[in-house]
């Protein structure tokens, strides 16, 4: 059983996950993708209603590859499991397009969910770092976000990062430095000039989180306290500027409940920055580097399990922000765009901590899920599920495939952490992109899935950055 169920009654009777392993298996039946599931629903064919959307919900999940996407399946649902957006009919690789900022003709051949969130954000492809402007020229570029405000449809973004934080920032602000978070951080040190350009001073639009406050998006919902808790360039709080600027400020799940009313934007602010994850290693389990015996024998990690984390706190689910986002923006008539971030797969894949990674991409599917419902009664709304970038951990063999032909020790140069998964099965996941205590981002294509009006052209190998032509031309945005 996963430890922590949805924790929420769901008027659309979202039930993402049952108590038993579900064991999805697939069939195709007439053309149509069934789920033959044992505890999930299936759920009728959505997407030939037309090119046209009203509405769109757009997930990123941050740092999400085929191989993240596989060790939380292989954890979660069983080997031969499905997450609910797998089984979107339209479905496309995406590839990571970055180029260098000193020369923006060089590709870069890793990006940063700056680069990656731009490109999928305003259909630019630019250098690591930089929030919806142009490599090497510092240029702003309209996002999806604004476009669709300015045809007057409503918006909204949802993330379990700090909404300051690079993926966020992309859909609302430009600035040439994604870590400009806050009035603080664009302030010069001796030996880095920051964001001199993007200071108010200067004739810039302040940090991101000073364009955020008065940027006019209707609901904004994460993390991120501590950099709206800071003084502008004239010493007002950031705080009061978006109070100022009409934004309703609630700071826990409790007080999200009590804004159901009518603030006409609000801005839910979860934690001082990133929000805590939902699940932690049992035992502080996480991935560890190998140890050997006196005798140089390799000593198998002890495997665990994923549980709780005991310090979740007071914040909403993703599931819940989601839920509460897609409730207040259902009675919209001109329609709206709104993006749901799961961020910390990447921070926790940072980290060596896959059962934090894992749960983070529950909860991207539990949103997804609470999507796929609304889109059900909704068929005018596009639901696309795209990636930033690709991540570090890796599934291995254990022990290694070649441990009988060699007399010394086999095994992963990195970090190693052994799953005891849901079905009953060990799983390996190695860990091997860095000796810092940091896991590096990596090279790879990104999946993509799509569903609804427009999603068509989601379709074999793409750029991440034709996804925003796609979802542009989906919604008939100027
Ligand atoms: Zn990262």
């Amino acid at each position: 059983m996963y430890p922590r169920g949805p924790g929420l009654s769901s008027r659309w009777n979202v039930n993402p996950y049952t108590g038993t392993m579900p064991r999805a298996s697939i069939v195709t039946v007439c053309g149509a993708v069934v789920a033959l599931a044992l505890g999930v629903e299936t759920r009728p064919a959505i997407g030939q209603a037309g090119t046209t959307a009203r509405n769109v919900v757009l997930f990123v999940g941050d740092g999400v590859d085929d191989h993240q996407l596989t060790i939380a399946r292989n954890y979660l649902l069983g080997a031969d499991g499905m997450f609910v957006f797998e089984t979107f009919e339209h479905q496309a690789a995406a590839k990571v397009l970055t180029v260098l900022e000193e020369d923006p003709h060089v590709p870069e051949y890793v990006g940063d969910s700056a680069s990656g969130g731009t490109a999928i954000a305003a259909g630019v492809v630019t250098s690591r770092g930089r929030i919806a402007t142009r490599a090497g020229t510092g240029e702003s570029v309209p996002t999806l976000l604004e476009l669709a405000a300015g045809a007057g449809k409503r918006t909204g973004i949802v993330t379990t990062s700090s909404i300051t934080d690079a993926t966020p920032a992309t859909f609302v602000a430009h600035i040439g430095r994604r870590f400009c978070e806050g009035p603080r951080d664009m302030l010069p040190t001796p030996t880095d000039p920051r964001c001199p350009q993007d200071l108010k001073a200067n004739g810039g639009p302040g940090s991101i989180a000073e364009q955020l406050a008065v940027s006019g998006v209707g609901l904004l919902l994460g993390g991120g306290y501590e950099h709206f808790d800071q003084p502008d360039e004239a010493g007002v709080s950031v705080l009061r500027r978006a109070r100022e600027a009409g934004y309703l400020i609630v700071r826990d799940a409790a007080g999200l409940r009590e804004a159901a009313g009518d603030p006409s934007q609000i801005l839910g602010l979860f934690g001082d920055d990133t929000l805590a994850v939902e699940w932690v290693g049992e035992n502080g389990g996480r991935a560890r580097p190998i140890q050997l015996t006196v005798g140089g024998q390799v000593i198998d990690p002890a495997p665990f399990r994923c549980v709780d984390n005991p310090r979740f706190g007071s914040r909403p689910t993703l599931e819940a922000m989601t839920l509460w986002a897609l409730t207040r923006l259902e009675s919209t008539p001109t329609g709206f765009f709104l993006m749901v971030e799961s961020a910390s797969i990447d921070k926790q894949a940072h980290a060596g901590n896959p059962c934090g990674q894992i749960g983070e991409t529950r909860a991207l599917d539990q949103a997804v899920r609470v999507a796929v419902a609304f889109q059900e009664r909704h068929p005018e709304t596009l639901i696309v599920v795209v990636s930033d970038h690709g991540h570090s951990a890796q599934i291995v063999p254990w022990p290694s495939l070649f441990v009988a032909r060699r007399s010394e020790p086999q095994y992963p140069p990195g970090k190693v952490a052994r799953l005891r998964t849901l079905e009953g099965g060990l799983m390996a996941v190695s860990y091997g992109t860095n000796t810092h205590y940091l896991e590096e981002h990596t090279g790879t294509q990104v999946p993509v899935f799509a569903q609804g009006p427009g999603a068509a052209p989601v379709r074999g190998l793409i750029r991440q950055s034709d996804l925003f032509g796609i979802v542009r031309r989906a919604l008939a945005l100027e």
